[in-house]
């Protein structure tokens, strides 16, 4: 027997890290206190273990400030991390260089380095306790219907809801973005992360480093112990396979190599893992009674560590753009309304996520000229104080 269907003023599908804070912001008006929300979520977040997971995110200032903003900054503060000052980055020529500091900033940090789950687990807490929200979790959306006004939609489990204003933020292969029939712009740069936590010689002094081979880039993210990191090491996709199934002696030495033994020799902890790098943009970040956050609008390559950020700022303009409708008024799927959260954000995202590709090809080639100017181009950056402070400023999301 099918079940009765339920109606919600707003159906958020994905719970993630960028779903759980837009929900945590649109409630922290008063005009939401009365709206009732289906949240739908695959999986139930788990709080880290005594490991460190392989998953990790460099959350920017302004991501801690809006994380804080929703209640939730003194528990985030408590989880482990590494709030690091300093970021080094070089060329694999090994002539062109930079050191972005935070006191050229003006800042204490330039930004903190925290495990995916403790984050998710921080806000899926403050989530699931929030009295409007109605959980379907674990369960997931299998099909969405668009009725004359807003959607119909059915769940893996067989419950059946309705709503004006469906919000997808279910990730990069966002099945709500598939449904309601919006393409994406794929770039496949035929590469995958692969991520690990090793143990090094030497500390790594909070400072996040990276080093870009024609390969691509190699990042050590700096964890809350003095002698750990976490990597992401971009590599074409056979490459990524064999270092993946090496041993780990061979994995510890062509490691420490890549990385021309900056902080000595290194220890691979435990599983390493390789993500395929795909970037996407949806077309479209809004259709009537639709809007599209985080990585199911974007995804973007891990080089500049900004796809949490990128989506946490996506939520935050959405929320924003709902509650102010609400104070004009307007209902919460308003249509123009919506459209401007696509204005807020979309160009922003475009322009980030073109630097990522153009600085991968540029890292990537071979070509004297190109390498050249690269090197030059480097070390006129690391010592043009202005010019430095502004692109530090962005990548702080000031
Ligand atoms: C190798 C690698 C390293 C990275 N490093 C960084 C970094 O250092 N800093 C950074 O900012 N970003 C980094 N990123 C990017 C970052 O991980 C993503 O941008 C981020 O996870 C996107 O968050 P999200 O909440 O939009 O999506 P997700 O984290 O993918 O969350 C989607 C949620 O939706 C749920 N879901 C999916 N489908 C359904 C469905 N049908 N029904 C119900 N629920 C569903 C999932 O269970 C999940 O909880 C990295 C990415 C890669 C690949």
């Amino acid at each position: 027997m099918s079940k009765s269907t339920q109606q919600f003023d707003l159906v958020l599908v994905g719970a993630g890290m960028v779903g759980s804070l837009f929900v945590l912001k649109l409630l922290q008006s008063p005009l939401a206190k009365d709206l009732r929300i289906a949240v739908i979520e695959g999986q139930q977040s788990v709080a880290p273990t005594g490991d460190y997971a392989l998953r990790v995110s460099s959350l920017s200032l302004a991501s801690e400030v809006l994380i804080e903003s929703v209640g939730c900054g003194d528990v985030l503060q408590s989880q482990r991390h590494c709030r690091f000052t300093d970021m080094k980055v070089w060329d694999a020529d090994g002539t062109g260089s930079v050191h972005f500091r935070a006191k050229e900033a003006g800042e204490s940090h330039l930004g903190s380095l925290y495990e995916n789950d403790s984050i998710q687990a921080v806000l899926s807490q403050a989530l699931w306790q929030q009295p409007q929200i109605t959980a379907f979790c674990p369960d997931r959306l299998a099909r969405a219907e668009r009725l004359l006004q807003g959607w119909s939609i059915q769940t893996q489990s067989g419950e059946v809801l309705e709503t004006p204003l469906l919000i997808a933020a279910d990730g990069a292969l966002s099945r709500t973005r598939e449904l309601a029939g919006i393409q994406c712009k794929q770039w496949d740069y035929q590469q995958q992360g692969l991520v690990a936590t090793i143990r090094t010689e030497l500390p790594h002094a909070n400072t996040a480093w990276q080093r870009f081979l024609s390969s691509g880039p190699l990042a050590f993210l700096p964890l809350d112990n003095p002698h750990y990191c976490s990597i992401v090491w971009t590599l074409p996709s056979a490459q990524a396979q064999l270092m993946l199934n090496s041993a780990e002696e061979d994995f510890n030495a062509a490691l420490a190599l890549a990385f021309e033994y900056k902080l000595g020799a290194v220890e691979v902890i435990g599983k390493r893992a390789a993500f395929p790098l795909v970037a996407r943009h949806a077309e479209h970040y809004v259709l009537p009674g639709l809007a599209l956050i985080g990585d199911a609008a974007h995804s973007i390559h891990p080089l500049a560590g900004q796809g949490v950020n990128l989506g946490l700022l996506d939520a935050a303009a959405l929320a924003n753009r709902l509650v102010q409708g609400l104070a004009k008024g307007l209902t919460l799927h308003d249509d123009f309304n919506l459209r401007r959260y696509s204005r807020d954000r979309r160009g922003h995202n475009e322009l980030f996520m073109h630097s990522m590709t153009g600085m991968e090809w540029l890292f990537a080639s071979d070509i004297p000229a190109l390498r050249m100017a690269r090197n030059q181009g480097m070390h006129w950056f690391n010592r043009s104080g202005p010019i430095k402070q502004l692109v530090m400023g962005a990548a702080l999301g000031k």
